[in-house]
This record gives C-alpha cells, structure tokens and sequence, in this order.
C-alpha cells in the first residue's frame, strides 16, 4: 500500500472518485498484472486518461476482460503475497456475468438476475451500472447524478476557501486538470468539498461531485437498443419474494 490510497496506480496522483474519469480495481477481482510478473495482480485507482496513454493498456484490458469473462482461462496462476509461491485458483466473478455485446475492445457484461452491468470500452475505460443507471443511459439522460460524499486524502493541503471552489478550482490546484480532461467543461458538474477537521489538517476533505453519466456512444447505443426492444422492464429489478 502506498501512502496515500487515493492515488492513482500509474501516475501517482490522487483520484477524485470521478464516475467516468476514474474507478478502483479491489484485489478480490483477481485481475492479472503479467507486465508486474508471473502470478501478480493489480488492485488500485485508475485515472481512465493514465490508462490510455499507459504502455500496459493493451494487456490491463485484455486481463480486465478476462477477469469477469474467465476466458481463455478459467483458474489463473497467483504468487501468494508472503511465500511467494505460485498456486493456482479459479477466477472469482467469471459465473455471475453473461456478455451481452462485444465489439473491438468493446466488453458489456449483464448480472440478469441483479440487473447490473459492466461496459468496458478499452478506449476509454469501464463503468459498473445498476438498473437506475443503466435506464439513465437508455433515456440518454445528461443531468447530474448526486455522487455521495466520498472521504479523501489528497497529497497537498487545502486552502480554507477551497469549501467555496468549483472543480476547476480544485484540478487546477491538485495539478489533475490532465487527468480530468473535459470534467470542468462538462454542463451539470457541480462540488461540494467539506474538510474533516480544518484544524488539524486540510488535506483530508469530503467530497461530493455530481456528474453526469457520460458514456461512450457506442456503450450508451447498446442500452438504447436494449430500450428499445425489451422497454422498461429490461431496467425493472425484480425483487425475490
Ligand atoms: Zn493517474
């Protein structure tokens, strides 16, 4: 672990948790890092803008993909972290997912039963969606979506006055406007940042951005479709009785 764990596994700069711009790969998704060596994983932050210009982008998605399809492999290598001997396990997520559309470097997954989907564009990144989010989508529905308050530590101080900024304001000061690119221009995007303890420290903030789900056209063009052929109920979670 490094020192700060809201930083980005390539550049070492923080992420924001920005639905679009930037996700976390858990450990217990098991996804292969074979650039790191045999039998490592990655787990981390990820800026999509990093992974795009990442020499190892080619192989993080192909192992990404593997990781929720269980193709080619169903049972992977992994280097235990303490003996560092090589056992062999079955992948954790391969059952539960079902791929619904697949184009180059183009992955959706469905989990029918939770109504929940995984689109994965190796052009731009990936998005997790509930039922709610993927009808937003469907609707090609733009207006922010309320992000929640998320506890930070960003590697610099803050200044009192940073409650009052927008998110350009905060890009600009963290250095991150190259890892958010488009964030501050995009309509609907507001902040709400509160420090934990200003007294004590003014690098450890809440924060609360509300974004619209943007998505690449062609994984937005597979939602709409599915819209359009099965209605409303494709996005209806039905509950157990
Ligand atoms: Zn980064």
């Amino acid at each position: 672990m490094s020192m700060y764990e809201d930083e980005c596994v390539i550049c070492k700069q923080t992420t924001l948790g920005v639905t679009g711009w930037d996700d976390v790969i858990i450990g217990r998704q098991l996804v292969l890092a074979p650039w790191e060596g045999e039998g490592e994983t990655i787990e981390g932050n990820l800026h999509f803008a990093c992974v795009q210009s990442w020499s190892h982008k080619d192989a993080f998605f192909n192992e990404l993909a593997a990781a929720y399809t269980g193709a080619p492999d169903a049972t992977i290598t992994l280097r235990d972290r303490h003996s560092g001997e090589l056992t062999s396990v079955p992948r954790p997520t391969s059952e539960s997912y079902e791929p619904v559309c697949t184009g180059p470097g183009l992955l959706i997954l469905a989990q029918p039963e939770e109504k929940r989907w995984t689109a994965i564009d190796a052009d731009w990144g990936w998005i997790r969606l509930d039922h709610r989010e993927a009808a937003r989508i469907a609707a090609d529905d733009r207006s922010p979506v309320e992000g929640g308050f998320a506890r930070l530590s960003l590697d610099r101080d803050l200044p009192l006055e940073a409650t009052e900024w927008s998110v350009g304001e905060l890009l600009d000061h963290l250095d991150l406007e190259p890892r958010y690119p488009g964030l501050r221009t995009t309509p609907g995007v507001s902040m709400e940042l509160y420090f934990k303890a200003p007294e004590k420290s003014r690098h450890a903030v809440r924060l609360a951005l509300d974004v619209p789900l943007l998505v690449p056209d062609r994984v937005r063009a597979y939602f709409m479709q599915l819209l359009a052929d099965e209605g409303p109920d494709a996005f209806k979670l039905v509950l157990p009785d």
